[in-house]
């Protein structure tokens, strides 16, 4: 017993797995009060639909998740700008950037990722920006007007989104992809370069296999050097080269943290009372990214903060891409195994490509490019793993 007992609740980070953590904890045990954390001053947002900020189709207030007044409503302490500088597990307690220090019954690490800024020369410049928070999209959207060209950094899910927004915004845009290929997490290599052919298509600039050397520019950027040698003008770089989690606050702790906070399926990390989720966290070691993910481990953490015994359900997730005037699926494998491993449906002059892969006879993963029609039946029948015969019989190329 350390007297923290009837203390709260506390959960460190409000982005969608910070928040689903609030709700459930809320929720299961109704009489416990809440506190959530936020390391950022704005409300808590659609993180995802971030970019819609870029050309004024919305408005960061229209990105809330929730109004002000639905956090003292539902009982729970929302504190913005209020980042949790360091956890003591023994003494079950969070101290705060501000030095004020809480105690907590149970706490949940829901402190997300970061953009990663590559450490080359130059990347500090003015006009280097990532993309992760509100504050970055108001950078980005700042410093649109004054820019005639753009590289992208990252070929990749937000890269591409990123890229596709800037051209519509009458851009000059260039991707630069250190991988040999786009979208390299949810692509194979012939859905790619389909894919690549229809962004080429719509004016946009792609470099692959293609790392940026160094950034220039007096005053604010004004060229990127890959390591070609090629220079590339470029007003602004959004970079979008990945995520590295939030672990500074764990420091000092002793909470056991592999490539992330490691937890189990009860959203559990090695410390007594103390659970993690969303992206910060790896579930058996796996990571995913996804907001759904975030989403469904924030709600198992909160259970069990508040005295629950739930599981995340381990999940195949489909990635949906609707960008550059097309759409992508990739869900499960992108390589099936054997010679009767694949089965492919491919048009290159409409950029469209459909594959389902094989592994041990079933349906172990698919990717659709240009032609998504019927995606819910071909997630659905991934999820089920249906055989080969079933899956072929059954249209699922399209
Ligand atoms: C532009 C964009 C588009 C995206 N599109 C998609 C998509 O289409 N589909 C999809 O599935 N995913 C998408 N994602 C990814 C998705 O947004 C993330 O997977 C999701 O936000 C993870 O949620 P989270 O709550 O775990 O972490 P985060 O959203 O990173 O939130 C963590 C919060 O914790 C705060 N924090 C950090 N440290 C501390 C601390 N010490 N104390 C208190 N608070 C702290 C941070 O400031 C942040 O507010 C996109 C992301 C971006 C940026």
């Amino acid at each position: 017993m350390n007297g923290t007992e009837n203390a709260p609740i506390v959960v460190a980070g409000a982005g969608i797995a910070g928040i689903s953590a609030a709700e459930a904890a809320r929720a299961r045990s109704p009489g416990t009060p809440v506190v959530l954390l936020s390391g950022e001053p704005d409300l808590p947002y659609y993180r995802l639909r971030l970019l819609e900020l870029l050309d004024g189709a919305a408005d960061p207030a229209s990105l809330r998740i929730h109004p002000h007044e639905w956090y003292a409503r539902q009982g729970i302490d929302l504190r913005l700008s209020s980042p949790v500088a360091s956890v003591d597990p023994e003494a079950h307690r969070v101290v705060l950037a501000t030095g004020e220090s809480l105690p907590y019954s149970a706490l949940v690490l829901a402190s997300g990722s970061l953009g990663i800024v590559p450490p080359v020369e130059g990347a500090a410049l003015p006009g280097v920006i990532p993309l992760w928070t509100l504050a970055d999209a108001r950078a980005l959207r700042a410093a649109v007007p004054s820019a005639r060209r753009a590289v992208v950094a990252g070929g990749g899910l937000l890269g591409l989104e990123g890229a596709y927004r800037l051209s519509l915004l009458g851009l000059e845009v260039t991707i630069v992809e250190m991988l040999p290929r786009l979208l390299p997490n949810q692509l194979d290599a012939d859905g790619s370069r389909v894919f690549e052919a229809k962004v080429r298509s719509l004016g946009i600039g792609v470099r692959t296999g293609a790392p940026i050397a160094r950034l220039d520019g007096t005053g604010r950027v004004r060229s990127a050097t890959l390591r070609s040698g090629e220079v590339l003008d470029a007003g602004l770089v959004l970079v979008a080269t990945g995520v590295r989690p939030n672990l500074g606050l764990l420091d000092g702790s002793g909470i056991p943290v592999g490539r992330r906070i490691a937890v189990d399926a009860s959203m559990r990390t090695g410390a007594t009372d103390v659970f993690a989720a969303g992206d910060a966290a790896e579930v058996d070691g796996r990571w995913d990214g996804l907001w759904t993910a975030a989403k469904a481990q924030g709600r198992v953490a909160g259970m069990n903060a508040a005295g629950g015994s739930e599981r995340v359900a381990p999940t195949v997730d489909p990635y949906f891409l609707s960008t550059m005037d097309t759409r992508v699926v990739s869900i499960g494998a992108l390589d099936g195994e054997g010679p009767l491993g694949s089965a492919i449906r491919r048009d290159d002059a409409n950029h469209v490509y459909r594959k389902l892969a094989f592994r041990g006879g079933r349906l172990a993963g698919a990717v659709l490019v240009g032609d998504a029609d019927g995606m819910a039946r071909v997630v659905a029948a991934v999820k089920a793993a249906v055989t080969r015969e079933e899956a072929l019989s059954s249209g699922l190329l399209g």
